[in-house]
């Protein structure tokens, strides 16, 4: 039996990936260690860091006056880091709230600057979750001017709800936190100030966060910044000042080089329009299942879905699991199902739920 692993995260990895990283687990480019065993500041790690950063750029286009850092400290690490290293505490820092990582990332960002919010997920007349567009936020012209930036998910992780155009404010700098989708098609980086996503949903194995940071937003951190938290000290020093986190770092680079060989983005971008769009038909073509989110923000990433009876849920979950399909539970804010499908999963995956579905709602529905 096939086995198909939907967790949000940490997700499941390539199974090309896995099978690299095993055969080279214990002697790593003939040194006879493994490549977690040797220094970051040894010739052939640095080697794998500065390629693995050499295919993100590729990968997203990343103009060169962005920098790319990896760090450690995964998604929750940047909620503290970007006020920190981009706004002082008299700034104000707008935020789109979307769902609940939005929403974390204001309660952090709130510690050190003052914050806004511009806009909250809402439910409309169908009792569809949705995000009010900009002619509804509420923004002063005083606001605009004290922003220091923007911040907005693309992906809600937990609430599956997307926002596929990012907001344009001026020239109010845009930071996403893109933890569940970067890399799930092309980007126009040059649409924003800082990107940021930790590595566990479609990077690679937690621990790691990879921040895109253009250049004019160093340098003026706030005077509290721990270190360890400072972009500029981290840009200055290849993302060496402290130990990074080098396993997660080189496996990342392999995640990017399997990237590369399935085409790139616009290639990995219509596999998971082929993904979602079978799973959301699914859902949408049998009274048993239901999708709570208007259809201009259904994530492509992560689709959650309730039964009509949610009595039956604890043996829905228990029967996916005999069919070789695991970690289907919803979030526990949330309820109910959650399939996530990154890049690494197959169609078959999709193809494989889909009828255990379909079985299952024309059996117990
Ligand atoms: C998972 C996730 C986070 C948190 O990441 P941690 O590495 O657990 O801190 C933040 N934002 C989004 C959108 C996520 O999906």
């Amino acid at each position: 039996m096939q086995h198909f692993n939907f967790s949000a995260g940490p997700a499941m990895l390539p199974a090309d990936v896995m099978q690299q990283a095993q055969a080279e687990f214990l002697n790593w480019q003939n040194l006879g260690s493994s490549v977690m065993e040797i220094s970051h500041r040894s010739k052939p790690f640095i080697e794998v860091a500065a390629q693995a950063e050499q295919d993100l750029r590729d990968l997203l286009a990343i103009p060169d006056n962005y920098k790319v850092l990896f760090l450690q400290g995964g998604g929750r690490g940047q909620f503290a880091s970007v006020p920190l290293n981009i706004a002082q505490p008299t700034d104000l820092s707008l935020h789109l709230q979307s769902g609940s990582w939005s929403k974390g990332a204001v309660e952090e960002a709130a510690k050190y600057t003052r914050t806004h919010v511009v806009t909250q997920d809402a439910v409309n007349a169908a009792g569809q979750r949705y995000v009010p567009d900009q002619t509804q936020w509420t923004l002063t012209d005083e606001q605009r001017q004290q922003a220091a930036y923007l911040h907005y998910c693309p992906n809600e992780t937990v609430d599956g709800i997307a926002i596929f155009e990012p907001p344009k404010c001026d020239k109010i700098p845009v930071v996403a936190d893109m933890s569940s989708t970067i890399l799930s098609g092309p980007l126009n980086v040059s649409d924003y100030g800082v990107i940021y996503a930790s590595a566990q949903k479609n990077i690679g194995p937690s621990g790691l966060a990879v921040v895109i940071v253009r250049d004019d937003l160093l340098n003026q951190a706030q005077s509290i910044t721990p270190s360890f938290l400072n972009y500029t000290l981290a840009a200055n020093n290849d993302s060496m000042y402290n130990t990074p986190p080098t396993y997660s770092w080189y496996l990342s680079g392999l995640v990017f080089k399997w990237l590369k060989a399935q085409g790139g983005l616009s290639a990995i971008s219509q596999r998971n329009e082929a993904k979602a769009a079978l799973l959301y038909q699914t859902v949408d073509n049998n009274d048993f299942y239901h999708n709570n989110v208007a259809l201009a923000h259904r994530s492509i990433m992560n689709v959650p879905f309730t039964l009509a009876d949610p009595a039956l849920d604890k043996e829905f979950l228990m029967l996916a699991e005999a069919n070789g399909l695991a970690a289907l539970k919803g979030h526990r804010s949330v309820g109910g199902m959650r399939a996530s499908i990154y890049n690494a999963m197959p169609i078959e995956g999709v193809q494989a739920l889909t009828e255990f579905m379909q079985e299952f709602a024309r059996t117990k529905g």
